[in-house]
């Protein structure tokens, strides 16, 4: 393992570990993604002895001046170094009481410290000390593990598990990162402990839930969160987009599987986790305005629009940002239909402009959405809507490169409304406005000072407005 130790930080926490006569050991995250051939930018040390001194030690070697974050309750200590996060802490033994995930810790050996990991391949540890530099100690067999690709916990799984139910959460993330399986005993005592999800704070649930969207095959993630009944728990609407009805021989599309095969399909088009929360999201409210109608068979009617509206509840109760993020993923899924009707229709110019209008910088990442959401069993049918995509998407970008209705502002504002006919904010104002912008999206005149001036004029006419100059003369 010497070779991976090459960095010169590992160098001086040798040797300050020596000079204070404690063992030292690079642990967890950092080892297995050496053998993973992964990067990982933060390096923990286990030390037996004080963490915060070694740390201190470390730092004074680097430079005088370099700063150490210090957690005196948690007996650690962090600093930072040419890009790399170097965490030191004291070996520990824990244990847990019933209703918490913090532990209460006391000293431990490095025996006792790999035992209290989550799983097998995060508890491998490599010597740094001199006699011993680059020795792998692997106590669990994590090093097979990682050859067989199995996640399992190096004790009793259900223990493990009941004790700290975030990792719960962690072993399907790696599974889902890493493409690991859950070894079967591991994945029971998941089911089994399922409820216990519930002391874990929100904020760390999806910390891990974000993880695993971000993968590269998110899908496998949410069927095992399904499998071990935890989206039941932390996910209750997605969860209910599961199965398939019948009434009458007709049957709908299994929207759970609908929506994963559309979050994978997002994956190698965007690495924007709110365009793929969006993915996830669109057809959130299906079981809610799902009717079946005989003669037309099941409807889904503003399914987007209740969709959207759901959005802010969903994000509140996870502790998801309530900012523009989440107004993107209303945007997004409130939208994610037009671009479709756009393509099954005759693609006229005014209703190009239209959705340019409402999407504004977020087009692009709408267009993304919809073309993943464009799943069909029939392959006939999927190339042919592929193809008027692409028409739709020629058109946008030629009718934006004349007219500029991306971000469209009214050529002819409210104030310069109110100052030329002499009125106060009023019903007139709007219906003069309304009707420039429509006449512009329309594409009955171009989006100019002088024709949008022109044709307010006209428009106010007809409401028997006239300009006071004109009324003076
Ligand atoms: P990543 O950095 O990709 O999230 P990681 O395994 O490095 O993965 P960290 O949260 O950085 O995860 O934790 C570092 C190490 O600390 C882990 O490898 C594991 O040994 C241990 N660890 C972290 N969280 C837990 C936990 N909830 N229970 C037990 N051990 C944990
Ligand atoms: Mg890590």
């Amino acid at each position: 393992m010497k070779k991976h130790l090459k960095h010169p930080i590992f160098t001086i926490i040798s040797e300050e570990a020596d000079l204070l006569g404690q063992e030292s050991f690079v642990i967890g995250g950092f080892v297995r993604d050496i053998l993973l051939k992964r990067n990982s930018p933060d390096i923990d040390v286990v030390t037996l002895g004080s963490g915060i001194e070694l740390a201190k030690k470390v730092a004074k070697r680097i430079s005088p001046k370099l700063p150490v974050s210090i957690f005196k309750t948690f007996g650690t200590a962090m600093l930072k170094y040419e890009g790399l996060e170097v965490e030191f802490v004291g070996a520990r033994k824990e244990s847990y009481q019933e209703d918490s995930r913090k532990p209460s810790v006391e000293s431990g050996t490095l025996e006792d410290d790999q035992k209290r990991r989550d799983f097998t391949i995060n508890a491998l540890a490599i010597c740094l000390n001199s006699d011993r530099f680059g020795e792998l100690i692997d106590p669990f067999d994590g090093v097979a593990d990682l050859k067989r690709k199995i996640i399992r916990t190096p004790l009793d799984p259900g223990i493990t598990f009941s004790d700290d139910p975030l990792r719960m959460m962690r072993a399907i993330r790696f599974s889902t990162q890493l493409n690991f399986i859950i070894e079967s005993s591991t994945i029971e005592a998941i089911c089994a402990n399922k409820e216990r999800i519930k002391i874990v704070s929100k904020e760390r649930i999806m910390d891990e839930m974000n993880k695993i969207i971000l993968s590269d095959n998110p899908s496998k993630g949410f069927k095992l969160l399904d499998k071990c009944g935890l989206l039941d728990i932390i996910f209750p609407e997605l969860a209910a987009m599961k199965g398939r009805q019948e009434i009458g021989g007709i049957g709908h599309k299994d929207n759970f599987l609908h929506t994963l095969e559309v979050l994978d399909r997002i994956v190698p088009n965007t690495d924007n986790l709110w365009l793929r929360w969006s993915a996830l999201l669109h057809d959130i409210a299906k079981p809610r305005t799902k009717r079946f109608i005989p003669k037309l068979g099941w409807t889904f009617h503003a399914h987007n629009f209740v969709g959207a509206k759901m959005i802010p509840g969903i994000f509140r109760r996870m502790k998801l940002p309530l900012n523009e993020k989440m107004k993107y993923v209303q945007k997004m899924v409130s939208l994610h239909m037009r671009p479709i009707v756009l393509s099954e229709e005759e693609v006229t110019d005014s209703a190009v402009r239209r959705l340019l209008f409402e999407a504004g910088d977020d087009i692009d990442d709408l267009m993304t959405l919809c073309e993943a959401d464009i799943t069909s069993k029939n392959s006939e049918k999927e190339k042919r809507y592929l193809k008027n995509f692409q028409l739709v998407r020629e058109k946008l970008k030629d009718l934006e490169e004349r007219d500029h209705i991306r971000n469209f502002q009214p050529p002819v504002s409210g104030e310069e409304i109110m100052e030329v006919f002499g009125l106060s904010p009023s019903r007139e104002v709007g219906i003069i406005k309304a009707a420039i912008k429509d006449a512009i999206l329309d594409g009955e005149i171009h989006n100019n000072y002088e024709e949008a001036y022109s044709f307010m004029l006209k428009k106010a006419k007809e409401l028997g407005l006239e300009p006071i100059g004109n009324q003076s003369e």
